[in-house]
């Protein structure tokens, strides 16, 4: 009789808790269950269909349908993951359970959290989720910030200025805010061509500057101006009902703002305590468990994963690498450290984008760049080097998607 409790908790499944069902998130799920069909795997996600954030630049430029960008999580639970459509309210470490917007508490062995960022409304003076409804941030998985951003752009007369507030480091994407601006510019160039761009950055330089200012030379000549954080680019306030952006310097008058504030993990983690005085979620880089809590990991643009980019070609990695840490953990076994790949791709015109790919490994408790990994696209290539670029960048968006969505 003494035995019979042990028994039928050797026999139960491990309960994996996955909370967001993006890049990381679904890699994740998709990955544990591909390696154990017998874990239990719930993922909880806030939103039934997925808008994914690569590739939505496009959207903005006319060469892309935002169908094209939403996924649903159909083919997920058929794989025989639980699926909640429900929104992570609080989770409980110490008596390992997540309580959802249902009501319901969902009990955990491991608990996943992959819930992205969350835009700190605040980090400038004037804007809101309110004013947000007047200036977009098109910047989360969410399609209806991407549809009106499209639509101000459409709505918009010749010979007004498109301003784009873009963050510091560390944020989603780094190279995101000036592929947008090169999509709009492909847009205007077509259709309102005495239209102008501004982009207020509150950084001195960005991921692949010299392609991307030699790429609008070549292409937009004199409709992209790019104001860098010393030469007053660094956003003060904004006033939408105005229409108005003061920097450390200037004022700008705009016909549409696009704001990109400046970023932290997600809510949730914050929540859940995995959080530090960063504003991200520290994580060991062979299990991506978190440092602040146990048995709780925390993998993609919510993590910080040393020098790996905020991409989902990171957070899909990562979901993976962790998928595997945790299946060696339930059987105590050691998790293997990896070396990683990351590739990411601009697309500045329909045929013409640029990349820049790096390798990191685990060092020192993060994950660090390989020396002389770093490359980027030559900055004198011919056209046909620029479409192949294109075309990788297609055939991994439909890779990644079909993998975890399909
Ligand atoms: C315009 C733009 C272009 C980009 N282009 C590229 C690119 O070309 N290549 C590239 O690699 N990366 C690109 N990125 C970056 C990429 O989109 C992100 O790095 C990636 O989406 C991060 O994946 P994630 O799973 O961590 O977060 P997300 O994709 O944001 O997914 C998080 C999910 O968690 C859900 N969630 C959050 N909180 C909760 C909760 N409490 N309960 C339930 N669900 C919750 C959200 O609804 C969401 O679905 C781009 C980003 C932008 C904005």
């Amino acid at each position: 009789m003494a035995l019979w409790p042990r028994v039928l908790r050797a026999q139960a499944a491990p309960r994996i808790v996955i909370v967001g069902g993006g890049f990381a998130g679904g890699a994740c799920a998709r990955a544990l269950r591909a390696a154990d069909d017998k874990l239990a795997i719930t993922l909880v996600e806030a939103r039934a269909t997925y808008t994914a954030p690569p590739l939505s630049n496009g959207v903005l430029g006319g060469i892309r349908a935002l169908s094209q960008q939403e996924f649903g999580y159909d083919r997920i639970a058929a794989a025989g993951i639980e699926v909640a459509i429900a929104a992570a309210t609080a989770i409980d470490p110490q008596a390992k359970t997540v309580k959802l917007s249902t009501g319901d508490a969902l009990p955990y062995d491991r608990l996943v959290l992959a819930p992205g960022i969350e835009l700190k409304f605040d980090g400038i003076k004037g804007y809101s989720e309110a004013a947000a409804e007047q200036a977009p941030h098109a910047w989360t998985a969410d399609a209806k910030q991407f549809e009106l951003l499209r639509s101000q752009i459409a709505a918009m007369a010749d010979g007004g200025t498109v301003a784009i507030v873009a963050p510091a480091n560390p944020s989603r994407c780094p190279p995101g805010p000036y592929e947008r601006a090169s999509m709009i510019a492909h847009y205007l160039k077509a259709k309102k061509p005495k239209a102008k761009i501004v982009i207020l950055d509150a950084k001195d330089t960005f991921t692949m500057q010299r392609l991307f200012l030699k790429a609008w030379q070549e292409l937009y000549p004199g409709t992209i101006a790019w104001k860098s954080l010393s030469d007053g680019g660094n956003v003060a306030s904004i006033d939408v009902a105005k229409k108005s952006i003061e920097t450390d310097f200037d004022a700008y008058e705009y016909a549409v703002a696009n704001v990109i504030p400046p970023q932290r993990a997600g809510k949730i983690a914050q929540l859940a305590g995995v959080v530090d005085r960063t504003g991200w979620c520290p994580v060991d880089p062979v299990t991506f468990e978190s440092s602040l809590q146990k048995d709780v990991h925390v993998v993609g643009d919510a993590s910080f994963a040393g020098s790996m980019p905020k991409s989902a070609f990171s957070g899909l990695i990562e979901g993976k690498l962790a998928a595997a840490a945790i299946v060696r953990l339930l059987k105590d076994e050691t998790p293997n450290a990896a070396h990683l790949a990351s590739n990411c791709y601009s697309v500045v015109a329909p045929d013409y984008a640029i990349s820049i790919a790096g390798e990191f490994a685990p060092l020192n408790g993060e994950f660090t760049e390989v020396d002389n990994s770093i490359r980027s696209s030559p900055l004198d290539a011919p056209p046909a080097v620029r479409a192949a670029d294109a075309k990788k960048a297609e055939a991994w968006f439909s890779a990644a998607t079909k993998e975890i969505f399909g």
